[in-house]
C-alpha cells in the first residue's frame, strides 16, 4: 500500500497503520481517507500530501535481492 508524506511537517501516512488520532482503521487508503482528515501532526489538508516513495529499509528490498534471505535452519 501506498504511503503519503505531508509536505508541511514530513508525517507520513502509512495505509497499514491508518491513523489513530483520527479514528482511521488500518487498511485505510489515503485516497479513501474522508476530506475533512488533515494532518495529525500540523492540520495540513491532503493536498498538502505527496506520495512517498519509501527511502527507508523495509521488506520489499529484501525481495529485490538476488539472494534469497536466510531461513531459520535451527
Ligand atoms: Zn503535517
Amino acid at each position: 500500500m501506498e504511503k503519503w508524506q505531508c509536505t508541511k511537517c514530513e508525517y507520513i501516512y502509512d495505509p497499514e497503520e491508518g491513523d489513530f488520532e483520527n479514528d482511521i482503521e488500518p487498511g485505510t487508503l489515503f485516497e479513501d481517507l474522508p476530506d475533512e482528515w488533515v494532518c495529525p501532526d500540523c492540520g495540513a489538508r491532503k493536498n498538502q500530501f505527496t506520495p512517498y516513495e519509501g527511502n527507508e529499509v523495509d521488506e520489499f528490498h529484501y525481495e529485490e535481492s538476488d539472494e534469497e534471505p536466510e531461513d531459520e535452519n535451527s
